[in-house]
């Protein structure tokens, strides 16, 4: 029998996501399930967004929850490297194969061409793809237009009709009209690869048997089917897991809702409590014990009884379970190293003591101090913001313009956070010490607290977004 082999594939963008968590733990189970390996493959094709920051923080974040992996850019195995950007050699000779084989085309139209073109089509009520012009150029025209040293991508071929049905392990028989599909860019015009031809090829090649990702994937399976049969590769077997909602079903979003793994991490949670959450949604279990073990998930998982209609996210279903793992299942020492551990995450303990003593005048004074660090919630209200001199309204202006630069800083730093602090105060014609209140509050809860910068840095990315969030909520809308 062939040996299973799951994997997860994530792409370095950003900060971890609970999404990437929740695919994770289901592949980790199904691996267990069926006896079979994990494996983690970075998926950096899109070279604008990748980060290696964020390659360190996704294998840190699932390192936190004790999913492990057997094969990875960390861990090498014998399909390494195990990082598309490494890979880039092995795309070309596949793509050639389509080309020569009929079934992909070259395409030189230009993105002013396409926008116009899609534009149209929306305006007339369509779904916006390729219209084909590049698919009957002649194999003179084509090369006309290469010795004109005019760029192209390569795009695949699709059927005009028809639909493509193929089995989901989560929903049963699927059928996507083939009229739906584009005639998706396979390799762009600097020679990379897109998502949809690195993945086929890298899960043929790495040899994965299941492919087990987010709903959102599944309109790309026909694409995917095609070029395993354009290949001659056999398919995986799909899974597509429900997403993330929230208890009153809309989507799981970060403009609403803290959606990082280290938010999590950083206010206390558990990892065994985040995954426990999660799991609920793969197995049936009988009315009792919600609180379940890693190995207790994975003996119940029934890939079958999982809900379509998505997974529920529930905050206040994970405070009962993290305050039921906090109290009942570990043990005084186990408590103890846990609470030491997460004191001292990010350096925020160390740190903080740093800091504090350039303020101390009494050693009781540290409390008071340092506690912002380590607090889950800061409880403001719009009268903190009031007490500032910027007052509600500027407030609401200054926090909106930072919590935009959260997501872009490259580095998260004490000086690159100053630097761009300063650039935004600069933007906006004013003095930093002019903006920097309402931030302190934020930040803080308090108008006198530690050095801004050095709390921002240590607080991390995610604490320092959901406290702007959170300070923006009890605030007029900024404009
Ligand atoms: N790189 C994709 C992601 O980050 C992986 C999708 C897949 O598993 O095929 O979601």
């Amino acid at each position: 029998m062939t040996p299973v082999r799951v994997r997860i594939a994530p792409s370095p963008t950003g900060e971890p996501h609970v999404g990437t968590a929740y695919t994770a733990l289901f592949n980790v189970l199904l691996a267990r399930r069926l006896g079979g390996e994990m494996i983690l493959r970075i998926e950096d094709t899109d070279q604008t967004r990748s980060t290696p920051d964020s390659e360190q923080k996704v294998m840190e974040a699932l390192r936190w929850l004790g999913l492990h992996w057997s094969e990875g850019p960390d861990k090498g195995g014998p399909h390494a490297p195990y990082r598309q950007s490494e890979r880039r050699h092995i795309y070309p000779q596949y793509v050639d194969k389509l080309l020569h084989d009929g079934h992909a085309f070259k395409c030189f139209c230009t993105r002013e061409r396409l926008d116009v073109m899609r534009e149209e089509q929306r305006r007339r009520g369509e779904q916006p793809k390729y219209d084909g012009l590049c698919l009957h150029l002649t194999p003179e025209e084509v090369s006309a237009k290469e010795a004109e040293g005019i760029p192209h991508v390569v795009r695949m071929k699709v059927p005009e009709t028809g639909e493509c049905t193929f089995e989901d392990g989560v929903y049963g028989t699927v059928s996507i009209p083939w009229a739906s599909v584009d005639m998706q860019v396979l390799m762009k015009a600097d020679g990379m690869p897109t998502y949809h031809m690195a993945n086929v090829v890298d899960d043929h090649l790495m040899k994965i048997t299941h492919v087990a990702r987010g709903e959102e994937w599944m309109s790309s399976v026909p694409k995917h089917l095609l070029l395993y049969r354009y290949l001659g590769f056999e398919p995986p077997q799909f899974m597509h897991l429900p997403l993330l909602r929230n208890p009153d079903r809309t989507k799981l979003s970060k403009r609403r809702n803290p959606t990082s793994i280290s938010y999590f991490s950083s206010v206390g949670y558990l990892p065994e409590a985040l995954l426990n959450l999660m799991g609920l949604g793969f197995v049936s279990i009988a009315e009792g014990d919600e609180v379940m073990t890693l190995d207790e998930l994975a003996a119940a998982f029934d890939p079958g009884s999982m809900a379509k209609g998505g997974a529920v996210f529930d905050l206040q279903k994970l405070d009962y379970l993290n305050g039921r793992w906090l109290r009942e299942k570990l043990d005084e020492d186990g408590f103890r190293a846990r609470l030491l551990d997460w004191a001292m995450m990010n350096n925020r303990l160390a740190g903080g003591l740093e800091l504090a003593r350039t303020r101390i005048a009494r050693l009781g004074d540290l409390p008071d101090l340092v506690s912002f660090l380590f607090r889950s919630d800061l409880n403001l209200t719009r009268a903190d913001f009031e007490a500032t001199k910027n007052g509600a309204e500027d407030s609401a202006v200054v926090l909106k313009a930072i919590l935009a630069m959260v997501d872009t800083l490259p580095e998260w730093s004490r000086e690159a956070i100053e630097e761009e602090v300063r650039r935004i105060a600069d933007g906006m014609g004013r003095k930093l010490r002019v903006v920097i209140p309402p931030i302190f509050v934020a930040m803080s809860g308090s108008t006198r607290s530690l050095p801004l910068f050095d709390s921002m840095a240590l607080l991390g990315r995610s604490i320092v977004r959901q406290r702007l969030k959170m300070a923006l909520a009890v605030l007029p809308d900024a404009p």
